[in-house]
């Protein structure tokens, strides 16, 4: 373990440790292949009619059948389906009920009274997901749809940081297992991380996992930060340099990042702000040429309620995320599969670190 005091910032460096997740090793039976028939095309046409800026007319035929499938699957089931704003435009626009980033999806899902909620999404979030309706059952359709930033720290880590920095307060992004999360005194999103993290009133705080999210918090507040270094590897993939390129290539484009990028990336960029910020800033600013520095499906599905701006779509896609696929949630519908469980201790534990964070006010982004 090496530390270094580097601007101000106290820089933990430590190597990370194997996923938390138990992958799954025993092969799944392929899901079956269903034809695209004239009912199943004459069913779908005006959902098509919706998606058809994003989804090319020869790709339809393949996903309609499953589309078609999974909305009347999931009817008979009682299910309701989230899907992240990662997910594909044929998962996102086709078959999900609630759409958004992880933390306003399970608050979301939350408030409905479906028995089954399928999450089109990393495991961390169905997770969060059935911490949040621990008397449901909660799916996700591959067990291996992990994530980077998740498994770069675990619980033993966040009680060995503790020692090393006695009395500061333990931030966790909402990017976390619900053990990290239990661990902790407070969560954050990347909306809140800010008023988070001054709401604690503290001159020192631990942050986790995301390195950069921390020094974004870290130049916005005057507490000193302890950083871990988890990356998210679809927004550490952007540089600066890629950022001087979308400009000089598209004049006039509008230049808006994740926090998760690194801090070159964020100085290059017009607008900071998260998942549902940069939403929001479409939205608001209505750009005419804009590219969205994230995960690539998050400027298809945006484009298709915002036909007037013209979105520049580099294409870095999360692996994970991209596990997920429409053949995969039928199965899972179908075999009630793969059912994700959180022990009741750790479940109140995050509970408890995620209330703190929605008393602080603005929780909703992620
Ligand atoms: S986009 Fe990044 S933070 Fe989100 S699930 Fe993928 S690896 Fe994790």
């Amino acid at each position: 373990m090496l530390m270094a005091r580097i601007r101000g910032l106290v820089i933990l460096i430590v190597s990370t440790m194997d996923s938390h997740l138990q992958q799954q090793t025993v092969p799944e039976p392929e899901p079956p292949r269903l034809d695209y028939t004239p009912a199943v095309a004459a069913r779908t046409a005006a959902l098509y009619e919706r998606v058809r800026s994003v989804i090319p007319l020869m790709e339809w035929p393949v996903h309609a059948p499953y589309v078609d499938a999974i909305r009347r699957l999931k009817a008979e089931r009682g299910a309701v389906v989230l899907a992240h704003n990662y997910q594909t435009p044929e998962i996102f626009h086709g078959v999900a009920d609630l759409c958004g980033d992880s933390l306003a999806l399970a608050r979301q899902a939350a408030e409905t009274d479906a028995e089954v909620i399928v999450v089109c999404g990393v495991h961390f979030m169905a997770e969060t997901a059935k911490i949040l309706s621990p008397g449901r059952t909660v799916l996700i359709p591959d067990l291996e749809a992990g994530c980077s930033l998740a498994s770069s720290v675990t619980a033993a880590d966040v009680a060995l940081l503790r020692e090393r920095h006695p009395g500061a307060p333990v931030v966790t992004y909402v990017n976390t297992s619900a053990e990290v999360k239990a661990a902790s005194d407070i969560c954050c999103t990347s909306s809140n991380a800010v008023e988070v993290v001054e709401s604690l009133g503290a001159e020192r705080v631990i942050f986790l996992p995301d390195e950069y999210l921390g020094r974004y918090v870290a130049g916005r507040t005057g507490v000193e930060v302890v950083l871990w270094q988890g990356h998210c590897e679809v927004h550490e993939r952007f540089s600066a340099e890629d950022l001087r390129g979308y400009r000089a290539s598209y004049p006039g484009v509008q230049i808006y990042a994740h926090p998760e990028c690194p801090p070159d990336v964020l100085a290059e960029a017009d607008y900071v702000g998260s998942t549902a910020g940069l939403l929001r800033h479409v939205d608001a600013v209505r750009p005419e040429r804009v590219v969205l520095v994230t995960e690539c499906s998050m400027s298809d599905n945006v484009a298709v309620a915002h036909p007037e701006v013209e979105f520049i779509r580099p294409c870095n896609l999360c692996p994970h995320m991209k596990r997920i696929t429409l053949p995969k949630i039928l199965a899972s519908l179908e075999h009630m599969r793969h059912e994700v469980t959180v022990d009741a201790a750790v479940a109140a534990g995050a509970r408890r670190a995620v209330a703190r964070m929605l008393e602080v006010g603005r929780g909703a982004g992620g």
